[in-house]
């Protein structure tokens, strides 16, 4: 589906307060779309020129190539065939380019190169801790070892097809039902190879985006499912520090939009009050309590300790049938958090919750 970014510019948090790091981007969908709160939104997003650019270089493709691909057998392939295509357009809108070499993309590039030095060199690199760990691509290491001389179509064969990001959507169709708001996480950074930066594709993509683009994507209903109670009056206990508020804002927005919504108690979490922050300025009704890592002599650092610290409010609404939500980090985060829920209902509480499907769980990356 053709989405367009929202052409009225609503975007960034609504007030001057920078985010770094951080976009609230709102994008309009196709006539016919639906979405409910909860739901994801994934984007087909585009190499950057700069990378694109860099992968010519490397490959020591001239400017402005047209090539025509073809392939033995009956493959699958994500790629065109028998048409031509410029190279820069395989390069942007057709492969990853910056997934992590594999082995045998080690042992390929070896094939390529009539160096000793290299191939010894190449056949002396720690897999495990050399590629893996500093998540290495198959440019960086054509960047490293010039000798090797990689034909654009080994190249691409070595490359998996643009792979969707999925985000989290951060409002609510009754407040416009055509309107999909997400918040996005820039990741960008020093290169963990050690040499340059390294940003990520579909964040940096998205940010990179000026009111009235369209990009690609699709609504996706999650499973295991993530969606609010039918009844309205249900209590909700929302817990999503960072940028996992992103679902939990959709859900304040539709309770804000309903006759008769039931008490929400919200626990989130980040850096600094007044620095990363999202959606500060924003008031729902609902019990809001904030824990921040950074800031000396504040109660609480991470939600899990605030959470904690409610006991007796969470344990009350649990037992008045609240539906609990956690979005956002599932490697220490919603691990921490279902701890401190135990300690707060008990294993068997816990158990119930996710029995009767009240524990529902929205968790990315690490
Ligand atoms: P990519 O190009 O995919 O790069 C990310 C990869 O690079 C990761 O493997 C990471 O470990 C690695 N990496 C990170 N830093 C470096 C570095 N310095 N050097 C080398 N490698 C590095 N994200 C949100 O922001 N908001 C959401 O609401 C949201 N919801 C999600 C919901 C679900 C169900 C899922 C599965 C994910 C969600 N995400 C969300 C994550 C999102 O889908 C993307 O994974 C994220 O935006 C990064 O994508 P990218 O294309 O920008 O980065």
């Amino acid at each position: 589906e053709e989405l367009v970014r929202d052409p009225s510019g609503l975007w960034d948090f609504g007030d001057e307060r920078p985010r770094p790091g951080v976009r609230s981007i709102v994008a309009e969908l196709p006539e016919g779309v639906t979405y409910e709160a909860g739901n994801h939104l994934a984007v087909y997003a585009k190499n950057d020129p700069e990378l694109v650019a860099w992968a010519t270089h490397c490959l020591r493709l001239p400017a402005g190539q047209v090539v025509r691909l073809s392939q033995e057998g009956e493959r699958a392939t994500h790629l065109p065939l028998g048409v031509p295509v410029p190279v820069e357009l395989l390069l942007t809108e057709f492969v990853e380019l910056q997934e992590v070499a594999t082995r045998s993309d080690l042992e390929t590039l070896a094939s390529f190169t009539e160096c000793p030095w290299t191939r010894g060199e190449l056949a002396r690199i720690d897999y495990a801790e050399d590629v893996l760990a500093k998540r290495v691509s198959v440019l960086a290491l054509l960047e490293r070892f010039p000798s090797i001389a990689l034909p654009l179509e080994a190249f691409l064969e070595m490359c998996g097809p643009i792979r969707p990001r999925f985000y989290s959507i951060s409002s609510s169709p009754l407040a416009g039902p055509r309107r999909v708001r997400i918040t996005v996480g820039l990741v960008d950074g020093p290169a963990w190879s050690g040499t340059g930066r390294y940003r990520g594709m579909c964040s940096a993509y998205l940010a990179g985006l000026e009111p009235g683009d369209a990009f690609y994507g699709y609504v996706r209903v999650p499973s295991p499912p993530f969606h609010l109670p039918a009844d309205p009056a249900t209590p909700l206990v929302l817990i999503g520090p960072g940028t996992g508020f992103a679902p939990l804002r959709g859900f304040l927005e539709e309770r804000s939009l309903l006759p008769d919504a039931g008490p929400a108690k919200v626990f989130y979490g980040c850096r600094h009050p007044e620095h990363d922050w999202l959606y500060r300025d924003e008031t729902w009704d609902a019990d809001v309590r904030v824990a921040f890592s950074a800031l000396p002599g504040h109660p609480h650092r991470y939600v899990q300790e605030a959470l904690l610290a409610d006991a007796e409010g969470v344990r009350d609404l649990v037992e008045r049938g609240a539906y609990v939500y956690v979005c956002g980090d599932g490697v220490r985060m919603a691990p921490a958090v279902r701890r401190a829920l135990v300690e707060i209902c008990g294993e068997e509480g816990v158990r119930r919750l996710d029995a009767e499907g009240r524990y529902q769980q929205d968790v990315f990356g690490g």
